[in-house]
């Protein structure tokens, strides 16, 4: 197992308040499966209504790599795998780059590969101690999806006193594939406070509610006194600038071109005084990247911030939005550990 951590709390964006902000993570970590690594793992058929078949352990979940690519219409899901493993080894993602480089497509392997016996990943996080400019309360646990990078996450956010990130990889597929077996949907179960309401989800489905949900699945109660006094806050967009081109140059040395502009909000409650803000926002259509994904594209495509004292008569706003969507970016990179395409070929 191999430790290591990245202090966060550098350069341009330090925040003196912040006594701790470490990313970390923890490589090389053995699987917990006493049970298959007695009496080896127990490989099924596993699937997707989209007719996908590959092949993973029943009890610990861990895919054989390469996974194999199986005739729907011979294995059902769920059915022990009687059939051959390929035991050729896998490409590791260098030989496939190159051999991309090439025009060259290797064809997916039909036949399942050896499930791992020693199986390690990684668990990893962020640590947050002290004031910072990001004041959440709140706790939450997820559970991911069969498609999960991580599949097991967890977050406390302690507002002034700091936060804590935690994250798993494939660590936690048996509980998983117990809990959440089907489907492309993490569930959330959490706690938070914001902007005087307390919101609560309870095996809500991150990315999407349905009118069937039933309502303790999640739902917010107002517990800011003004609330009941003077009435709900509404927010309302009142004059948005024209979009301006900007660029956004990130560390790494990619550029992205980008549209930004600066919205003017006013916020107020029934019986209370208007008060007015500018929000920030930039959009690109090509998306950022902020992290390396064998199958899918993680990029970035827009944002929205509330930026202080950012107006149109400053001059120099789009290139300060465009500054801004470099940290975020480069935040969100630093967090999934993103590797430049450049660095790969070298
Ligand atoms: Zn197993």
């Amino acid at each position: 197992m191999r430790a290591r951590s990245i202090n966060r709390n550098t350069g341009e964006d330090r925040q003196p308040s912040l006594l701790v902000s470490r990313t970390f993570w923890f490589s090389d970590v053995p699987r917990l499966i006493p049970v298959c690594r007695m009496v080896g793992h127990k490989p099924v058929v596993d699937g997707t209504d989209t007719p996908c078949r590959w092949v993973a352990c029943d009890r610990c979940g861990i895919r054989a790599n390469p996974q194999g690519n199986l005739d729907p219409a011979l294995w059902d899901i769920g059915q022990p795998y009687t059939g051959p493993f390929n035991p050729a080894e896998p490409l590791s993602p260098i030989v496939r780059k190159q051999l991309a480089r090439k025009g060259i497509k290797p064809a997916r392997a039909s036949e399942p590969g050896p499930i791992p016996a020693h199986p390690v990943g990684t668990v990893g996080g962020e640590v947050h101690i002290g004031k910072s400019k990001w004041r959440t309360v709140g706790i939450d646990f997820k559970v991911g999806n069969c498609g999960s990078e991580q599949v097991l996450a967890a977050s406390l956010r302690l507002g002034p006193l700091g936060s804590l990130y935690l994250h798993t990889e494939d660590h936690g597929r048996w509980l998983q594939r117990r809990l959440n077996p089907t489907g492309y949907q993490s569930r959330e179960t959490g706690l938070s406070y914001y902007r005087g309401r307390l919101s609560w989800q309870v095996w809500a489905r991150r990315d999407e509610h349905r009118a069937s949900d039933p309502k303790w699945m999640s739902g917010s109660v107002p517990i800011d006194p003004r609330h009941y006094l003077y009435g709900p806050r509404k927010n309302r967009m009142l004059f948005q600038t024209e979009k301006v081109p900007a660029v956004v140059r990130m560390p790494e040395g990619d550029t992205h071109d980008v549209l930004v502009h600066l919205e003017k909000w006013e916020t107020r409650r029934t019986r209370g005084r208007a008060r007015t803000y500018w929000m920030a926002q930039w959009d690109c259509k090509k998306g950022i990247p902020v992290r390396n994904h064998d199958w899918k594209g993680d990029e970035t495509f827009s944002s929205a911030w509330t930026i202080q004292g950012v107006t149109p008569d400053n001059p120099r706003w789009p290139l300060i939005i465009a500054a801004a969507a470099a940290e975020d970016c480069s935040r969100d990179r630093a967090r999934y550990n993103y590797r430049a395409p450049s660095e790969d070929a070298a």
